[in-house]
């Protein structure tokens, strides 16, 4: 490893050397590749992620550059994952960037977060989320939440020892009912906030600090963050009763 790259970082009280020594062993499996996608898949990069996975099932289109950070216009039509993957290596090469172009369901998705020191959460809908939510409680591996439409975003830890995402939302809201990107649209300083945030909790659970416990909710257009006690549901279907993969609508 070479020193230099990341003297900024270990220079950092909070990392030091021996931080860096864990960033390097930990693996982040990173969900999705849009928005939250390439600023997290950056800055894990940047920092020296000893082995990242890229899942993303789409191609880039023309409307991803307002806000897709890594994506150019010769990259339109391509895949978003296999594309950042190459992109990435570029700026680190001496970590391991993997990616694959999957639509993440309850087949595939253990298989998928499977060896992750952490997870981290870029996908742009509730029931890839549910279904990761799942994945890694069953399997005891920590993930961090987080999404970003309009003006606001959310983020929120989920560690093995605390509320999961079903605590939070216990039910699967119908498709089509929560607001997308797509229908109200997205003011392109928000994925950049969203995305720093839960780099830096994913970052504290490879080094084996306590991550924030509450759900961190964030409005750029108003410069607020609100953080929000979420308390453990005994009765949650998943972390509770360990019904996995059964979502209510
Ligand atoms: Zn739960």
């Amino acid at each position: 490893m070479n020193q230099e790259r990341y003297s900024r970082q270990t220079l950092l009280k909070e990392i030091g050397e021996g931080g860096q020594t864990k960033i390097s062993a930990a693996k982040a499996v990173i969900v999705g590749c849009g928005a939250l996608g390439t600023y997290t898949a950056s800055l894990l990069t940047r920092a020296g992620v000893g082995r990242i996975l890229i899942a993303d099932r789409d191609n880039v289109e023309l409307s991803n550059l307002q806000r897709q950070i890594l994506f150019s216009e010769q990259d339109v039509g391509e895949p978003k994952a296999s594309t950042a993957e190459r992109l990435l290596k570029q700026v680190n090469s001496e970590i391991e960037i993997t990616s694959t172009m999957t639509d993440i369901g309850v087949d595939n998705v253990e298989d998928l977060v499977d060896g992750a020191t952490v997870v981290v959460d870029a996908t742009d809908n509730m029931q890839t989320r549910f279904v990761v939510n799942d994945a890694c409680v069953k399997l005891g591996i920590p993930w961090v939440y987080g999404g970003a439409v309009g003006t606001s975003g959310m983020v929120f830890s989920i560690v093995p020892t605390g509320p999961c995402l079903r605590c939070v939302f216990p039910t699967l809201p119908p498709a089509g009912q929560l607001p997308t990107c797509n229908t109200v649209g997205i003011v392109n300083s928000l994925p950049s906030v969203v995305a720093s945030l839960e780099v830096t909790e994913a970052l504290k659970v490879m080094l084996g600090e306590k991550t924030t416990p509450e759900l961190m909710i964030i409005d750029v257009w108003h410069g607020d963050l609100q953080k929000i006690r979420v308390k453990r549901n005994p009765d949650c279907e998943s972390c509770g009763k360990r019904h996995y993969y059964a979502y209510d609508r």
